[in-house]
């Protein structure tokens, strides 16, 4: 869309108000309104002003004063507002010398992507992520918000019942059985359906829904691939309709990786591939119909694996998912049909077109511009440097000895040690001035100072359980 058809657009579907977003650096969706009769063409040339001092590890105070410039190719029609409202995601500039903000995510995802093509390995990145989340009930959350932290392990069974439910009409979805038996067992598919069509009406397009193995209403929506910018782009208006819909109907939804203990997590696998003049570039004849870049391109993610991972999993509680028996993957390796290697070779199609690489470290609580960046560089390098992935694990990883697994290096621990990864290795992200110094300092105080010292500092509810 052109600026004239944004204003086109409003006039056609009589919109009262225009809706400005952009990501905050955290990962959070941020916006401001104005009246339609504000908007004229050279908002799109001149942006508008806000504080950047307020929004969460930007500017100082005595730099304050930033702008917000729309791209009217994301335009859509808010479906929650009572105002027929357009919104449109921003980029953010320097009102002093036009400069894209550095600590932008959205620029350091384009950035990325202009980087690929300026390398003459891929012109485009493809990106298709897997978000997963929980729907919980107000009440459930509201009343017993520390139920998931007590429930031992046969604690699941009491967890299920639903005490606020009233008569126990049976219809329970089993401890790790839902994926996908379906209604009743499955309560969801229709606020699924909803989701799905909100999404569909604003312009995303979805592949499936369907409720996910955790019992507590854990559900997936599956958005058909795209390019980097505009995969992340998709993903915040996903995560947006996702609550929306969920509000909408009394109820609340988390991406938050782990919110129950001794339940699958919420994981956001990841699939990439690089193309060029219209041709995949990662079919090939190697291992499961892979090409050599595809090979290198493996072998960079895992290589930088530990380091990627405090983009891909940037919160304390990324780490409660990334253990052994919930399908979250431990092991840093790759495989054609083990879903529990940190990176499969998806062998749904014989079409080249569909030959990719499913990274499935990520999870929703990442950035999505910080972290499809920085996943791409890492598979850059790799095909740049020629990084052999080595040997596959083809077994099934969960069932091999302490022996077998011994060489098979882990996933981080911890945020801080994904952290101290990214401190000793981020050079691969600074190439083409994609991630500044500046944005891999910030990132890492931030995370340090407001999340890891916060949860630090905090008694937690199981020690009083233990203690
Ligand atoms: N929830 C699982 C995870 O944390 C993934 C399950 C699946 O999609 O196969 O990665
Ligand atoms: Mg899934
Ligand atoms: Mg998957």
């Amino acid at each position: 869309m052109t600026p004239q058809e944004v204003l086109t657009l409003c006039r056609e579907k009589d919109v009262k108000a225009v809706d400005f977003r952009f990501m905050d650096f955290p990962g959070l969706w941020q916006h401001f309104t104005i009246p339609v009769g504000k908007l004229e063409e050279s908002v799109f040339e001149e942006g508008l002003g806000f504080d950047g001092s307020s929004i969460r590890g930007w500017q100082s105070i005595n730099e304050s004063d930033m702008l917000l410039v729309p791209e009217p190719d994301t335009a859509f029609i808010d479906p929650f507002t009572d105002l027929p409202t357009v919104c449109m995601i921003c980029n953010v500039q320097d009102p002093i010398t036009r400069e894209d903000y550095t600590r932008d995510p959205r620029n350091v995802a384009r950035k990325a992507a202009n980087y690929l093509k300026s390398t003459g390995v891929a012109d485009t990145c493809y990106i298709g992520p897997e978000a997963e989340f929980f729907v919980f009930d107000d009440v459930r959350f509201d009343h017993r918000p520390n139920e998931a932290f007590y429930f031992l392990d046969s604690g699941e069974a009491e967890w299920n019942r639903g005490a606020d439910e009233g008569p126990n009409l049976g219809h329970k979805l089993r401890h790790k059985e839902g994926y996908f038996p379906c209604p009743p067992a499955d309560q969801l598919m229709n606020l699924r359906n909803e989701m799905m069509q909100s999404m569909i009406d604003c312009g995303l397009d979805v592949e499936c829904q369907h409720h996910e193995v955790a019992t507590a209403g854990q559900s997936e929506i599956d958005l058909k691939y795209g390019e980097l910018v505009r995969m992340a782009d998709n993903l915040c208006l996903y995560k947006y309709i996702v609550k929306n819909v969920a509000h909408r109907g009394g109820r609340t939804v988390t991406f938050m990786p782990k919110p129950l203990y001794n339940d699958n997590g919420s994981g956001m696998h990841t699939h990439i591939s690089f193309w060029k003049g219209g041709e995949p570039l990662f079919a090939g004849g190697g291992y499961a119909g892979l090409s050599d870049d595809a090979l290198f391109a493996l072998g960079g993610i895992l290589k930088h694996a530990p380091a990627l991972l405090a983009f891909t999993n940037p919160t304390t509680n990324s780490y409660k998912r990334l253990v052994p028996g919930f399908e979250a993957p431990v092991n840093l390796a790759y495989s054609q049909r083990n879903r529990s290697a940190a990176c499969r070779i998806p062998m749904y199609s014989p079409s080249p077109k569909a030959k990719r690489i499913e990274f499935r470290c990520p999870d929703p609580s990442a950035n999505p511009y910080l972290a499809f960046s920085a996943l791409m560089m890492a598979a850059l390098d790799g095909v740049q440097n020629k990084i052999h992935p080595g040997e596959p694990l083809d077994k099934d990883i969960y069932d091999l000895t302490p022996e077998e697994l011994s060489d098979v290096p882990k996933t981080p621990a911890s945020l801080a040690e994904a952290l101290d990864a990214l401190t000793d290795d981020h050079e691969f992200l600074l190439r083409g001035d994609v991630f500044t110094q500046d944005v891999i300092s910030t990132w890492i105080d931030y995370k340090r100072q407001n999340e890891i010292r916060q949860i630090d500092l905090r008694p937690h509810p199981y020690e009083f359980c233990m203690y």
